[in-house]
């Protein structure tokens, strides 16, 4: 999980955010099985999307994998809607997202999970890499709670799965940082950045 800095919301979803929420919580009160739906998604939502996806060069926000080629261009609702129906359209809990971390997820929340818009977020502090078996490890480093939120992320994204871990041995594999690659061009930059 990459820190990322968030840029502010549309102007369009600025304008519009709070009637959004009021409106899918009345829904919800009226009817728990109502389906939600993303609000002016030709327009006000595309431009939303495009914004959230560009804060991560449309990478995922959790697991830094690429958006747009295997996985489809989601958005994550960080604190699940289903819990936090006042929360679902505003812009500070939405994040670019894969297919694979949102079906890991799903519904599930700990307000220990990590946000990698948090201030003071940096994958370091949290976290240390294996490139022996290309999984993400809580740090042997960092202090106990520190090292429990990492536990609890990794979980609730399950960003140790098997293909991913060989993914971003792939990618180690591909980058050549001595070479003038940016490393924008890469996928899973946070453990590709361990090993500069
Ligand atoms: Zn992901």
């Amino acid at each position: 999980m990459r820190k990322l800095t968030r840029m502010a919301a549309p102007e369009c979803w600025q304008k519009k955010e709070y009637q959004w929420n009021a409106d899918y919580v009345a829904k919800v009160q009226e009817s728990p099985s109502y389906k939600f739906v993303w609000r002016d998604s030709k327009t006000c939502f595309s431009c939303a999307k495009e914004q959230l996806m560009s804060m991560t060069q449309h990478n995922c926000a959790f697991c830094d994998g690429a958006l747009g080629v295997e996985s489809r261009k989601t958005i994550e609702h960080f604190r699940p809607k289903e819990s936090f129906p006042q929360l679902a359209y505003v812009w500070d809990n939405l994040f670019s997202c894969c297919d694979v971390c949102q079906s890991e997820k799903l519904a599930q929340f700990d307000e220990s999970l990590l946000k990698p818009d948090e201030p003071t977020y940096q994958f370091y502090h949290y976290f240390q890499v294996s490139f022996r078996t290309g999984e993400i490890q809580p740090s042997s480093i960092a202090s106990q709670s520190h090292q429990q939120r990492a536990e609890i992320t990794i979980n609730l994204y399950q960003l140790n799965k098997l293909e991913r871990c060989k993914a971003r041995l792939k990618e180690l594999h591909a980058f050549r940082p001595h070479e003038g690659d940016m490393l924008d061009d890469f996928n899973y930059r946070f453990f590709l950045e361990a090993a500069l």
